[in-house]
């Protein structure tokens, strides 16, 4: 039995948002023993270089200096020395997402991903680590799903994993959170709240406590956890969430959160339970069904896969599936999110331009690092590829005459890549999913895969005794999936820029999109609108100012371009087709309504 690599991570100063982390080798390679951290986090599939916050590296062996060579933006070696050898390396921490490390006087938190050193060639050893508290603070403790080896429940102390790969595939907090807990088909689940709030936690719980069923009894008890702690960043605005084996870390902003006494699901609230449904799902899809590229996982660099239209994809789908399903929310409020899925992707002419595979194999560089032009470029492999999951569960649907569908598919890859983690070849889910519906899916397979042409959902859901109606917005806050209460004929006659603005007051361009008005006349993302016809143009009035011309009417457009003053002529034009509804059919009977009611229980 080899001996552990050996970590040990304290908060040596927290208000400089500094961690101390050790790493302990008992037989350095006596070539040199190399260490690197990863380049990226599994989940988040973007080159972020955490070495870049390592601010001091120092190495001893045996009570002496040992001399370390950098091999490489992440990597180092310590010269040849025998007996144990400790790397040590301050941390620099203030990064308030899911996917690195945060400390301040108030609370601690981080990924292994970013701040625990892999020991080269003893990465599949068993690991410990030593978690400490900062120095003379008494009151907090710890959550994490990492197994304690002599640490006491919720405190500081020593905890272990079987080797690298579980070491930082869970995430740890620590300060004065507050914690709520319940159960789901035998299995303990904490739920970590850090930051202000004032949740209603018996009603959380029990929201939580349904999904959280819903998905283990999908897959087919017993879940593969043991325990599961979702660790909750609640914030004034942010959204986010990062899937683990055994935990999650999402970070929500405070009004998503059910306040005391509230019994409606809002669409904040909506939005917040299918996140939570999004990253418990992933413990069966991503965590442990793979695609072969992530088997193992090349931190040092970008791990290409074309499947992630189906592991983040198929996710998107069932997420929101999920709470309709687990009575959370009233099948009508599911096509409302549904519709607002498809606008997403109604929104961007990238979808001609990129297809779902090719999005999944450029995350990297595209759909990581999104900027003004990318509703022009590109397509999301979560949005459209959660459309194609719902066309492949309809099409199993009906083609099967009900025999099959996408549950199916989702359990036979649980069975086979999934119970015993083996990979999932390029292609791979395709076949499955012949294979179970008996059905050649080639050609929706190319279709919805491999063109950018649209899905045919309206045939598909008329099918299932759904209408699927696309229209113009009605509004700049139009999101889609409900009706509008102007006419459609009133809706063709809004006078439209074709642009999205920034957050914030002021009348800037966030993204101008292709063929629109504002293009045509020279107008740029970050071009600041300063008047229409010479009256003063907000944020607010745009829409109003607007509103008093037609489509087709020439207006001059005042704009600061960097500081330049420029004037334009915009030829306004009827706003797009780009904003989706799904609608019950309310006389849908005979295989239609048999369909929908085993689709969606309504
Ligand atoms: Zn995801």
């Amino acid at each position: 039995m080899p001996a552990p690599v050996r970590y040990r991570i304290f908060p040596i100063n927290p208000a400089a948002h500094l961690f101390e982390v050790r790493c302990t080798v008992a037989d350095p390679d006596p070539a040199g023993q190399a260490f690197s951290l990863p380049a990226w986090i599994p989940g988040s599939y973007m080159i972020r270089e955490f070495a870049r916050n390592i601010v001091t590296l120092t190495a001893e062996c045996a009570g002496a200096a040992v001399p370390v060579e950098k091999l490489d933006k992440h990597s180092w070696r310590c010269a040849p020395c025998a007996g144990l050898l400790t790397v040590t390396c301050e941390v620099y921490a203030w990064d308030l997402s899911v996917r690195a490390a945060h400390l301040d006087t108030t609370h601690g938190y981080f990924n292994g991903a970013s701040v625990f050193l892999m020991a080269h060639g003893r990465e599949r050893r068993p690991c410990e680590v030593e978690i400490l508290p900062p120095e003379g603070v008494r009151d907090w403790r710890l959550a994490t799903a990492l197994p304690a080896l002599d640490a006491p429940a919720f405190g500081f102390g020593r905890y272990r994993a079987a080797d690298y790969d579980e070491l930082i595939d869970h995430p740890v907090e620590m300060g004065t959170f507050t914690h709520a807990q319940f159960s789901a088909c035998g299995v303990p689940h904490d739920v970590v709240l850090t930051g202000r709030q004032r949740a209603d936690l018996d009603r959380l719980c029990r929201d939580m406590q349904a999904i959280c069923e819903h998905h283990i009894t999908f897959f087919g008890e017993p879940a593969p956890m043991a325990r599961y702690v979702f660790l909750i960043m609640v914030v004034g605005e942010g959204y986010g969430g990062l899937e683990h084996r055994a935990s999650t870390s999402l970070l929500v902003s405070r009004k998503s959160l059910p306040r005391p006494g509230e019994a409606a699901v809002n669409d904040d609230y909506r939005a917040f339970l299918g996140l939570v449904s999004h990253e418990y799902f992933h413990t069966w899809n991503v965590k442990r069904i793979k695609p072969k590229a992530f088997l193992p996982y090349d931190l040092s660099r970008e791990a290409y896969t074309r499947q992630l239209w189906a592991f983040e994809g198929i996710t998107s789908y069932y997420d929101d599936l999920a709470l309709v399903r687990s009575q959370r929310i009233e099948p009508q409020d599911y096509l409302q999110a549904l519709g607002e899925t498809a606008t997403r992707v109604w929104r961007g002419s990238g979808r001609f331009k990129q297809t779902v595979t090719e999005s999944s194999f450029d995350a990297w560089t595209k759909f990581y690092r999104q900027d003004e032009n990318a509703p022009n470029a590109i397509v999301s492999y979560y949005t459209k590829g959660a459309l194609v999951a719902l066309a492949l569960d309809l099409t199993l649907r009906c083609g099967t005459g009900g025999r099959r569908s996408l549950d199916d598919v989702m359990r036979a890859l649980w069975e086979r890549h999934g119970r015993t983690p083996t990979g999932v070849e390029e292609g791979g889910i395709e076949r499955l999913a012949a294979e179970v519906s008996g059905l050649d899916l080639r050609e929706f397979f190319d279709r919805a895969l491999r063109s950018t042409e649209d899905l045919p959902l309206a045939g598909l859901l008329g099918d299932v005794g759904v209408e699927f109606v696309v229209r113009p917005a009605e509004s700049a806050a139009d999101k889609g999936g409900k009706p509008p209460k102007k006419s459609a004929a009133e809706l063709m006659r809004r006078a439209v820029l074709g642009v999205k603005l920034t957050e914030g007051a002021e009348a800037k361009l966030a993204q101008v999109f292709d063929g629109a008005a504002a293009q045509a006349a020279g107008l740029a993302a970050g071009d600041a609108l300063v008047a229409v016809d010479g009256l003063r143009v907000t944020k607010a009035n745009l829409d109003a100012l607007l509103a008093t011309h037609w489509p087709g009417e020439r207006v001059t457009v005042h704009a600061f371009r960097r500081d330049e003053l420029m004037t334009f002529v915009v030829e306004l034009q009827a706003p797009p087709m780009d904003t989706c509804e799904f609608r019950f059919m309310p006389d849908a009977d005979g295989a239609p309504r048999a369909h929908r009611v085993a689709w969606l229980g309504s």
